[in-house]
């Protein structure tokens, strides 16, 4: 069986390696991928850009590809698993429409509204639409996001209404493109994330390990937003009574809701949501595909084989499919590049990989590249190391042996990851 993977990061890395462990795997190409994929054996990359939709169709023509697993989010917004639909190609993920559940928050936000999932209280605007008056009403911190895809970045929390008067006009005036053309105002919730990760098959759910990353930069959870300074499996935060609670709160109707308006979703499903101190979960946002850094730990668990699950979604029977999972826990430290997440500087050569693949766990490649013979860096997020333990203290001991036997010139990395989770005694 030949398996094509979308996409160049650390998601991707890792859905390329673990298709590549099963057993009926031929070969994983990886479009375009990065230097880790380049060197995991049974996997090559083709130069083929993850949004170049009608190219990647082609290229899983010419290559007689039985399953493709779509890693980003962009190609889904615009369509591609439809164009794979459309010539009879098995691809893994939401059709356009439903993916829209990413692709707009403004569609996601009155969603959930209409379908009675809990969420952030809000209101979507247009720059015609927009009321300053409203929003100088409200009480401060409000959030204030740009409805679009906007790589990660679209989401400032203003301290005060006139910072969100002004964030919403630099957002209408072209600050992130077209995703700023309509810009969500909502309340600031307080709590602690949990990322909700499942496969669904249209109507039938499979929840993945529960997870937790850290977005901000720095340690202690301080400094900017970022797309995730690493993750860990399983998220004590998530306990079985919480577990149970998201699935029929968020999770079930969501995936029934969808169906009902006609949009049934296969894919991944990822609900970021908000603890609230009273234990109910407020969806912050839903993605349409697995999370990075999430998935480098939640995979580095699964002992079943992804490519089978996959294609019983593609079936419609999920529902008598069950993932397996090591009961160890597992942890992942992004190393990111100077200057991230600003301005990455790029092209410095990264030292020590060698002797990292000698140690226990995995580096799984992000903005990597191969020049001449060496590795270098080629984008922000760099590496992830990822451990595995029998709690989530040995896992992050695992992960940072790795992380420390890698180096480049100004690489930066965290030193807590999984503190909460330790705070927690897993
Ligand atoms: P989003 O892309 O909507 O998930 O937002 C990115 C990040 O901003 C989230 O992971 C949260 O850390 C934060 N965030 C978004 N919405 C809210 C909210 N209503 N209250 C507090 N934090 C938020």
């Amino acid at each position: 069986m030949k398996v094509l993977i979308v996409g160049a990061g650390g998601r991707e890395h890792a859905l390329a390696w673990k298709c590549a462990s099963a057993a009926r795997v031929s070969e994983v190409l990886v479009a375009p991928g990065n230097a880790g994929t380049a060197r995991e054996p049974r996997v090559r990359n083709v130069p083929v850009a993850a949004e170049d939709i009608a190219a990647l169709t082609q290229l899983a023509i010419a290559e007689r590809v039985d399953l493709t697993i779509i890693g980003p989010e962009a190609p889904l917004v615009a369509g591609v698993v439809d164009a794979f639909a459309a010539r009879g190609l098995r691809c893994f993920g939401p059709r356009q429409a439903p993916a829209q559940l990413e692709g707009s928050k403004a569609y996601s936000k009155e969603f959930l509204r209409r379908h009675g999932i809990p969420t952030a209280r809000s209101r979507t605007f247009t720059r015609a639409s927009f009321d300053a008056a409203w929003v100088r009403a409200q009480r401060a911190p409000l959030v204030v996001k740009a409805s679009g895809l906007a790589a990660g970045k679209g989401v400032v929390i203003a301290d005060s209404t006139a910072v969100a008067v002004t964030t919403a006009q630099a957002m209408f005036a072209g600050q992130f493109g077209t995703a700023g053309h309509e810009v969500v105002v909502e309340e600031f919730l307080a709590g602690e994330e949990a990322s909700f990760i499942v496969m669904a098959d249209g109507v039938h759910i499979l929840p993945l390990a529960t997870s937790q990353d850290h977005k901000r930069l720095r340690d202690a959870d301080q400094g900017p937003n970022t797309g995730g300074m690493g993750a860990y499996s399983p998220a004590p935060l998530v306990t079985p009574t919480l577990h149970a609670r998201i699935m029929r709160e968020v999770i079930e109707p969501a995936i029934r809701g969808l169906a009902a308006d006609g949009m049934p979703y296969t894919g991944f499903l990822y609900a970021g949501i908000m603890i609230a101190p009273d234990g109910t979960p407020n969806v912050l946002e839903f993605n349409c595909r697995l999370g990075d850094p999430e998935t480098q730990p939640v995979l580095m668990r699964l002992m079943s084989d992804l490519t089978a699950l996959c294609e019983a979604a593609l079936a419609g029977t999920l529902g008598a499919a069950s993932a397996q999972w090591d009961a160890r826990a597992a942890l992942g430290v992004v190393m990111a590049a100077q200057g991230y997440p600003e301005e990455p500087r790029k092209g410095d050569t990264i030292e020590g990989l060698e002797r990292a693949a000698s140690l226990p766990g995995k580096i799984f490649h992000a903005g990597t590249a191969l020049a001449a013979d060496k590795v270098v860096t080629s984008g922000g997020r760099v590496l992830c190391a990822t451990g595995l333990g029998v709690d989530v203290r040995a896992a992050q001991r695992e992960a940072y042996a790795l992380a420390d036997t890698v180096r480049w010139r100004g690489a930066q990395y965290r030193r807590d990851i999984g503190y909460r989770a330790i705070r927690r005694g897993a």
